[in-house]
């Protein structure tokens, strides 16, 4: 049995030993699936103040807490919780803040079945503490909270960030809150990288992304859009403006594609280009908002990710009477979170196991018409750890379609030498040591660009490693 250790009294209150309730876990406050695939509304409502206590009376309060050590930020999360038991809501927001700048964010997007939920005793023998629904719920207390963010005065010194991802924002954050003055060059015309063009509404309201842009402003931070750095502007010309230093967190954006006949035709997106539209050209505002994306009636998505299941959910969404999402393994082998497979299927997505994209094939009009597929079957594990799909010799299969989106991965973002002497390894992603420094001196680096595609979490941790490591840096000169 974990030990117990009392947790801090409510104030006014007599202190008594705090003893953790036996309740199950409390239920999300999830819409009913067939009519939030319909619109964009959020999938997840989030806790009352109600679930929120409730659900904080679970925790063990462990003096050991292990979810911590789950936490790629290191938020406090006993403390968090002891503050939501007693009522302390902005406690509870302090605590969080200190350690992570977007908890609206990481409590509704993390995989926190892999991180600090998944390592939470409770969950060894029946279903973990809801960290995330947690961190959500007091997030989203922000405006009602009213709290500034509090900085040191400044020091004077001139950090360029190039990208406004989540690594970019953690890492401009902590610098301005350590007095810095901060400049992102974004290269869209608003910030938040994936948050806003990838990540669709219904899992993350562009307000909520939004509000945490402000909240940066209001620290100090400068933003610039359209400022796409190694085009417009090199390193060299930021050192020479007076920048002591650069953090590089571009992403890693680039669309992966199929190389197969039919991939150029009308109607056929990859899900970057499908998501950025509908994200950034708000299709998920339709009618209001006439997009220049096409709304299929039969949609097929290739890909088992999460970001297949994020254009599948959305094709949905855009009016489609049928989504398919075709993936060359089995479900069972699917890297998508399994909450993210589990939405999209309760919303009508079906699922074409062991099929891989040979041809699209265009109907009269030029569009895509139809897609012919080869059938595979498992072989032997591969580097992954998972089957490999192999095809099946001489079967082959076609299946019609509107619109197909292909959703394989994506590669390193461009940075076109915006630093000099940033060496990047032989697929692009740049090379530094354990603080995010680079060959260049001058340069750090963190996020998608250094680990390739991952997570918004370990994105921010990124940000925030190397912003202790460029403070330590510049004050000691
Ligand atoms: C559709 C989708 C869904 C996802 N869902 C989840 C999820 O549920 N949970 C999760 O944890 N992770 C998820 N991820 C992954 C997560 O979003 C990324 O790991 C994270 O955003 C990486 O952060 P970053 O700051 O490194 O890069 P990004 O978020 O990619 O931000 C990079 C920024 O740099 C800008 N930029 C690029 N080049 C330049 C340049 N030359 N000059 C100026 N600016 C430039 C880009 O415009 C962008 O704004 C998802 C990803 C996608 C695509």
């Amino acid at each position: 049995m974990p030990e117990v250790t009392p947790a801090a009294p409510a104030a006014n209150s007599e202190p008594k030993k705090y003893r953790p309730s036996r309740a199950p876990r409390t239920p999300a406050n999830e819409e009913p699936a067939a009519e939030r695939a319909c619109d964009f509304r959020p999938v997840d409502t989030g806790y009352t103040k109600a679930d929120a206590i409730a659900e904080a009376n679970r925790c063990l309060d462990c003096k050991k807490p292990l979810c911590m050590e789950g936490c790629p930020v290191g938020v406090h999360i006993p403390q968090f919780i002891a503050q939501i038991r007693n009522e302390d809501w902005a406690g509870a927001f302090d605590t969080i803040k200190a350690d992570n700048l977007l908890p609206s964010v990481c409590g509704r997007v993390c995989p926190q079945e892999n991180q600090c939920e998944g390592k939470c005793i409770l969950g060894r023998k029946g279903e973990p503490v809801a960290i995330g629904q947690l961190e959500r719920m007091v997030g989203d207390m922000a405006d009602e909270l009213g709290s500034t963010p509090e900085r040191k005065p400044s020091n004077g010194k001139k950090v360029a960030v190039v990208g406004s991802g989540p690594s970019g924002i953690a890492c401009a954050g902590e610098l301005a809150r350590g007095g810095f003055d901060v400049t992102v060059f974004e290269a869209f015309f608003t910030g938040g990288g994936v948050l806003t063009y990838g990540i669709p509404e219904f899992r993350l309201p562009k307000s909520i992304v939004k509000r945490e842009i402000d909240s940066l402003e209001q620290l100090g931070v400068h933003f610039e859009y359209n400022a796409v750095a190694g085009r417009l502007f090199t390193a060299d010309e930021l050192f020479d403006e007076g920048f002591e230093a650069l953090y590089l967190a571009v992403g890693a954006g680039l669309p992966r594609f199929l190389n197969v006949p039919g991939e150029n035709l009308p109607g056929v997106y990859c899900a970057n280009e499908y998501l950025t539209r509908v994200n950034l050209m708000r299709a998920y505002e339709f009618p209001e908002y006439d997009t220049p994306v096409r709304h299929g009636k039969n949609v097929v998505v290739f890909g088992g990710g999460n970001v297949a299941m994020d254009a599948a959910r959305t094709a949905l969404r855009l009016g489609a009477e049928k989504v398919t999402l075709a993936y060359r393994r089995t479900e069972a082998e699917m890297p998508a979170r399994r909450a993210e497979i589990h939405h999209a299927k309760e919303e009508g997505v079906e699922i074409l196991e062991l099929v891989s994209p040979l041809e699209f094939t265009a109907g009269e009009d030029g569009f895509v018409n139809g897609i012919r597929l080869q059938q595979m079957e498992l072989g032997e594990p591969d580097e992954s750890g998972r089957r490999r799909p192999v095809p099946v010799e001489g079967a082959t299969l076609e299946i019609p379609c509107d619109v197909a989106i292909t959703a394989i991965g994506t590669k390193a973002n461009p940075f076109a030498s915006p630093a000099s002497g940033v060496e990047a390894n032989k697929w692009g992603y740049i090379d530094t040591d354990e603080n995010g420094r680079t060959s260049n001196p001058r340069v750090w680096a963190g996020g998608d660009i250094v680990t390739g595609a991952a997570t918004v979490i370990l994105a921010m941790g990124a940000g925030k490693t190397a912003a202790r490591s460029i403070a330590e840096t510049l004050l000691s000169e």
